[in-house]
């Protein structure tokens, strides 16, 4: 990575619409400071992921501005803006290969030494380690043998290798076992830390420690605040 972004996020009255005559967004705004963590909540439907379709300009915005580090986001390539957003999904894919190629994947040129670190970092070590082939445990096309907890692991191991600037969480809300799940809240911890991240929240715990909390109700800002304030 050529260089780095400080992670600070303005939306500026965003509006948006996917389909004409259909707002889905009307006039968000909010700041993120950097590495603060936004916690994004409200009912299904209410644009908690439009937010971040716009952040990653999967769709380009219809008015308003959003800036990263105080340019507006159209003045990135798009490859440049999407190298410092790393993002962890639901449930992350994983491609047929090994548990060390899938953490991998987050920085191609990684040694096995960054990759085993990495794995440390997110708490996904210690599973690893457990199993009969170790780092090079096969995984079955989407992951299937391990389960959705430990897949998570691996992806928030990736994401710590990627190194990503600005951190996009759509967090689980299955149910894994407790021990897992202390591991993933563990390893979320040491990926979040330090990075401006927008979390689609579905833990109190996460909103409890957002720094700032959006509640979101038919495309607008409902309310806005902490877990104190709120
Ligand atoms: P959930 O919690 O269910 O993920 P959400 O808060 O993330 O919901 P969005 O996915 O942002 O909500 O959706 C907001 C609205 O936009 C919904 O009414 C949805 O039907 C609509 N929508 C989402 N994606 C598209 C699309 N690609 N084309 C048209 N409408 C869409």
């Amino acid at each position: 990575k050529a260089t780095h972004f400080n992670g600070h996020v303005v939306f500026e009255d965003v509006s948006f619409e996917y389909e004409q005559g259909k707002p889905i967004l009307k006039g968000i705004s909010f700041e993120a400071k950097q590495g603060e963590i936004i916690a994004l909540v409200g009912p299904t439907g209410s644009g908690k992921t439009t937010v971040i379709n716009l952040l990653t300009r999967f769709y380009p915005i219809d008015q308003g501005m959003i800036t990263v580090d105080g340019v507006p986001i159209e003045q990135y390539e798009m490859a440049s803006l999407r190298n410092h957003i790393g993002v962890v999904l639901q449930d992350t894919y994983l491609f047929s290969g090994t548990i060390r190629e899938n953490i991998r994947f987050g920085k191609l040129d990684a040694t096995d030494e960054e990759v085993e670190k990495a794995a440390k970092i997110a708490y996904a070590h210690k599973f690893i380690r457990h199993l009969p082939e170790q780092y090079e445990t096969a995984i079955t096309s989407g992951g299937t043998n391990l389960s959705q907890g430990q897949r998570q692991l691996i992806a928030i191991a990736r994401a710590i290798l990627e190194d990503p600037d600005i951190l996009i969480l759509d967090e689980a809300t299955s149910n894994v076992d407790t021990r897992t799940e202390v591991h993933i809240q563990k390893g979320l911890q040491n990926l979040m830390h330090g990075r401006t991240s927008f979390v689609i929240a579905h833990r109190l715990k996460t909103i409890e420690q957002a720094d700032q909390i959006l509640v979101l109700g038919q495309g607008e800002i409902l309310e806005q605040g902490n877990h104190d304030s709120l």
